[in-house]
Order: C-alpha cells, then sequence, then structure tokens
C-alpha cells in the first residue's frame, strides 16, 4: 500500500489524482511507476482492471516537459474505444496543468479535421496504428523528439495482426525513446516484442493465476506416456481438460489414440480449416468433447473457457509456455490443477513424482452437438430451434443445453442419451418450415 505521494510527480499530478480520489497505487503502478519514472524501458503484464492506464498515463505526464512544443509521446492502441479511453484518463490527470493538450488520431474518423488539429502540435498523441502511420508518412505528425512510445495492449495489437504497422511506426521515431509495453498476458510473443522493441527492459509482472494452481510432475520413460495420460485421466475425471503437445502431428495422433480407447477428444491445430476449427470449439465450449488436445500456437489468443484440468503430455521448450499453458485453468479465482508428464531428457518446473496408478477408463462427455446448415443468414433463431427440438423431436429444455447460431451453421449441444434415442427424429427436423441439411458431430 504505497502513497503516490512518495513518487517524485509534478503537484499538478499529485492534486489531479486527490481530486480523484486515488491516493494509494495498485500492485502494477507500484511495480512499474518508479522504473518508467527513471526513464527505463518496461515492459509490464497484470490482469485487466489493474489499473495499467494510469501506471503509463503517470509515467508519461511526469517526463513531460510541458513549455516545448513537440510530440513527446505516442500511445499505440488496438481500438478507437481503447484510445479515447486513454486519453480520457490522460486529460483528468493533466486537468491542473495549463494548455496541455492531447490528441487522438483513429481510423474511421475523418481524416482532414486530424490534419487541421496536428498544426497546433500535441503534447500527446494517442490513437490506432493504421492512422498513426499514415499521418507519420504524410508529415502531419512528426516525432523527431519524442520522449515515450507506449504500446497498449500489445497482445492484442499482436494477435489483431499489427506488427508490421508498430514496426513501420517506430521508424519514425527519434531511436532515444522510452518505449513501454503494456499487456495482460506474458509469453513468447511479448518477450519477442519486447526483445525488438525495447532496450535493457525491466518485466514487471503480476500473474496471480499460478498461486492457485495444483502442479503434480510424473516421471515417464518413452512409450509410458499414454499409459500414464490414461491412469491421470481415470483418477482426475475432468470435466473439461486441455492437453498440451509440441507439434501437430502429436496432437493428431494423441487425439486418435484417445478417441480410439472410448474419451471424448477433439484436437486443435494450425491446419486446421477455420470451420472445423469452429467446429471444435463449440463442441469443446458445449460439453460435447471434454478433452481437447492443442498445440500452444492454436490456442493462442483463443477465448477458451476455464477449464479444470491442464495436461502437459510433453513439456514446452520454454518456461513462458509451460506458464501461459497452465494459466487455462484456475481463471478467476476458481482453483485448477495442472499435471505433466515428463521424461529424463524433458526440462521440469517442480519435484518428479511416479505416475499415479490407476484403471483406465473412458471419459465421455455429457452432450453432443447438433449441427444445422442454416444459422444467421437464413433469420434462424434460439427460438425456432427450440421449438422445432421440442414440438418435432420430442427434446425437453432440460437435455438441451448451449446454442451457437453462426452466419450459416448452428450448433446445439444436447444430452448424449436424448440423442441416441431421438437421432433420427433430430436428423429430419423441419425449422422455420424448411428443410436444412442437419447432421450430428461427436
Ligand atoms: P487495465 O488497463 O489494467 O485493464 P485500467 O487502467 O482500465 O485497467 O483501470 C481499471 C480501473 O481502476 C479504472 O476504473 C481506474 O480508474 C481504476 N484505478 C486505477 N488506478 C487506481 C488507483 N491507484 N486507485 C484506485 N483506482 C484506480
Ligand atoms: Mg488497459
Amino acid at each position: 500500500m504505497t502513497p503516490f505521494s512518495t513518487l517524485p510527480l509534478q503537484p499538478p499530478l499529485l492534486q489531479a489524482l486527490d481530486s480523484l480520489g486515488f491516493s494509494v497505487m495498485t500492485p502494477i503502478q507500484q511495480e512499474s511507476l518508479p522504473p518508467i519514472i527513471s526513464g527505463r524501458d518496461v515492459l509490464a503484464q497484470a490482469k485487466t482492471g489493474s489499473g495499467k492506464t494510469l501506471a503509463f498515463g503517470l509515467g508519461v505526464l511526469a517526463r513531460l516537459e510541458y513549455e516545448r512544443s513537440d510530440v513527446q509521446a505516442l500511445i499505440l492502441t488496438p481500438t478507437r474505444e481503447l484510445a479515447d479511453q486513454v486519453a480520457q484518463t490522460l486529460r483528468t490527470l493533466s486537468r491542473f496543468i495549463p494548455n496541455l493538450k492531447i490528441l487522438t488520431l483513429c481510423g474511421g474518423a475523418p481524416v482532414k479535421p486530424q490534419r487541421a488539429s496536428l498544426l497546433h502540435t500535441p503534447h500527446i498523441v494517442v490513437g490506432t496504428p493504421g492512422r498513426i502511420l499514415q499521418h507519420l508518412r504524410e508529415e502531419s505528425l512528426t516525432c523527431n523528439a519524442l520522449r515515450t512510445f507506449v504500446l497498449d495492449e500489445a497482445d492484442r495489437m499482436l494477435d489483431m495482426g499489427f506488427l508490421e504497422d508498430m514496426h513501420k511506426i517506430r521508424a519514425h521515431l527519434n531511436p532515444q525513446h522510452q518505449s513501454l509495453l503494456f499487456c495482460a498476458t506474458y509469453d513468447e510473443s511479448a518477450l519477442a516484442l519486447s526483445q525488438e522493441f525495447q532496450r535493457d527492459a525491466l518485466h514487471v509482472r503480476l500473474t496471480e493465476a499460478p498461486n492457485t494452481v495444483e502442479t503434480h510432475f510424473y516421471g515417464v520413460h518413452e512409450g509410458e506416456r499414454f499409459e500414464c495420460l490414461n491412469a491421470l485421466l481415470a483418477h482426475f475425471k475432468p470435466e473439461s481438460a486441455i492437453l498440451f503437445c509440441n507439434t501437430k502431428i502429436a496432437v493428431h495422433d494423441l487425439c486418435a489414440q484417445l478417441r480410439k480407447v472410448g474419451h471424448s477428444a477433439v484436437a486443435l491445430h494450425g491446419d486446421l480449416e477455420q470451420y472445423e476449427r469452429t467446429d471444435v470449439l463449440v463442441q469443446f465450449a458445449n460439453r460435447s468433447a471434454t478433452l481437447l488436445i492443442a498445440t500452444d500456437l492454436a490456442a493462442r489468443g483463443l477465448d477458451i473457457p476455464s477449464v479444470d484440468l491442464i495436461i502437459n503430455t510433453e513439456m514446452p521448450h520454454d518456461e513462458a509456455t509451460y506458464t501461459h499453458r497452465i494459466g487455462r485453468t484456475a481463471r478467476a479465482g476458481r482453483s485448477g490443477i495442472a499435471l505433466s508428464l515428463v521424461d529424463p531428457h524433458e526440462k521440469t518446473y517442480g519435484p518428479i513424482e511416479p505416475c499415479i496408478k490407476a484403471q483406465a477408463h473412458p471419459i465421455c462427455a455429457p452432450n453432443m452437438t447438433v449441427v444445422i446448415e442454416a444459422g444467421k443468414k437464413q433469420k434462424l433463431r434460439k427460438g425456432d430451434i427450440l421449438g422445432a427440438l421440442a414440438q418435432e423431436a420430442g427434446i425437453e429444455a432440460g437435455q438441451i443445453g448451449q446454442i451457437d447460431i453462426y452466419e450459416h451453421q448452428s450448433y446445439v449441444a444436447i444430452a448424449r442419451g436424448a440423442l441416441y434415442v431421438k437421432r433420427h427424429a433430430i436428423e429430419t427436423l423441419r425449422f422455420k418450415g424448411r428443410k436444412f441439411p442437419v447432421w450430428i458431430i461427436n
């Protein structure tokens, strides 16, 4: 609990904090503000809502030379909404500093008024990468005297494909600038970005997930992995689990092996077509598949719901990947379990135990998924689906799970037991008086 007053901040900034009712720093502010104010490059990671905007916002304002008239800080955000939010926070923080100019430059807004605004040089520019790059190229915006460059939600910008734009933008900046990266996840891509954009960066991380994850490391020799895996599944009986492999081939083979012995498993890897990925993710989310076998790359950036068990069927090659994998359990304050199979050649992150002995038995998901080849385009709604299932196939609401309606397709989770009995009735269903192809994936 450290007060802001311990930081070397100008009186108008302290006054603004006071008027906001903010007296003590959040943990990420406490860790990142001192090095930011001292001019160091910082990579900061903390979950959403931990106060990152104020961390870089105060840092940027603390380092400004108000009397100079040039662009001293450039803040990139992945979306317009976020740029507006950041600019709003900066305006609030700087309300007691006279004549400070903050400008937002985002795509989707007309360019002409932006050019006009730039004639009065702002101290701080906030915006989205495409439009900022356009202004830099036109030289309506110049950053020859830039002091601080901020990438907010850097991980999201990477996911949105802004890497190239970020590089091009950087080429227009004063090479002497301080560079700050803020993100919610800490993984190889964040580390790579830091390597490319920063010098001697201090990494500040506040990950709370690993604290609540129970971890075990089981020693295996080659040829024992599958048996050990089956024993662990029988012992821990997950309702949903992600099993990580290092390669696409391993994912494919393991999924086939697991299905062969009766587990309800689906595979996610980079070679899948978009519709196949959707099938897989829907089946996992609606509890038609209990085990998701995945590569790191395929699982990156996906909003996969919280799972109760993670298994590293092979150890990842670096600790960042390991942390990222086990962070997929124990979300939102729930506890989770992460198990790793470690052979004598692999790196472990904890003490090795012998594998648990348990009689293997197949894990069966509670639901199956019905796919209807009709979606938003055909104006299919939840009510149409529920109605048809009830009236024509006699399936009660209690047997129907998650319904996902996409552009051209809809997915309905139905209790496995109900589906076995009503299979024919379902495959011949009519929706809105029309016959669409209907099939069951399992
Ligand atoms: P993040 O970017 O980490 O997702 P935000 O910067 O949007 O989080 O902050 C989340 C909320 O916390 C905001 O409403 C902000 O006003 C508030 N906040 C930030 N710092 C403090 C603080 N030191 N004391 C109290 N509230 C704070
Ligand atoms: Mg933020």
